[in-house]
């Protein structure tokens, strides 16, 4: 998505080798134009599905999946993060492992959102190694419902999330496709 490419470039910052920081427009302040353009070019992209409900993870995975869902007219569940060991039984949970942060989160999802067999689409803002998106992957399964695709904001190609996600056959779009870091610029995959 060129816009998002040009907002990148624009307001994007390389940190060290591996991590972009995009805090002008998505990850703490929020720019709620894009969001909105964002989260209609994910509905376009999976218009060919049957979509029951959008679900991402707080907190940065939010904004862009609430705008798909109002896109797509669906409600939006949000993953909510849990440092502690003691869950409530009717939750779904699933470990994620943060190689930014460097902290396992559990993540849970209340039984009373998820049913069986209905299809779900998976927004995130970023796709780096692939955590995030497999303990969504792993909630799901445990609730019996369907992932039609995933959609992410920004997807670092250069590491292993693509690849995880592709060997299950999964349908993945990503707006924006960072091939890599050169000189702290970012270069975007051509294809
Ligand atoms: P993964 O689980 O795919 O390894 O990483 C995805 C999560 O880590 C995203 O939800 C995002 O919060 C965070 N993340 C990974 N890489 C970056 C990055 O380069 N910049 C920012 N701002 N967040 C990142």
């Amino acid at each position: 998505m060129k816009l998002l490419e040009q907002r990148i470039q624009k307001d994007g910052r390389v940190l060290g080798d591996d991590i972009l920081k995009v805090d002008t427009f998505l990850n703490h302040q929020v720019d709620p134009e894009l969001m909105q353009d964002l989260g209609e070019a994910f509905a376009q992209a999976f218009a060919k599905y049957k979509i029951d409900k959008v679900v991402t993870v707080e907190s940065s995975g939010i904004a862009p999946a609430l705008f798909t869902g109002l896109a797509l007219h669906v409600p939006v569940i949000f993953a909510r993060k849990n440092k502690s060991l003691t869950l409530p039984d009717d939750v779904y949970t699933a470990d994620v492992y943060s190689f930014t942060k460097q902290t396992t989160n559990h993540i849970m999802i209340d039984h009373r959102f998820l049913n069986r067999g209905e299809n779900i689409l998976l927004i995130d803002d970023f796709l780096a190694n692939g955590q995030a998106i497999s303990g969504l992957l792993d909630i799901s399964h445990q609730a019996g419902t369907y992932v039609v695709g995933v959609g992410i904001v920004i997807e670092k190609a250069f590491q292993k999330g693509r690849a995880i996600l592709d060997a299950q056959g999964i349908d993945v779009v990503s707006l924006a496709r960072i091939s890599n870091f050169e000189n702290g610029q970012v270069v975007f995959a051509t294809e």
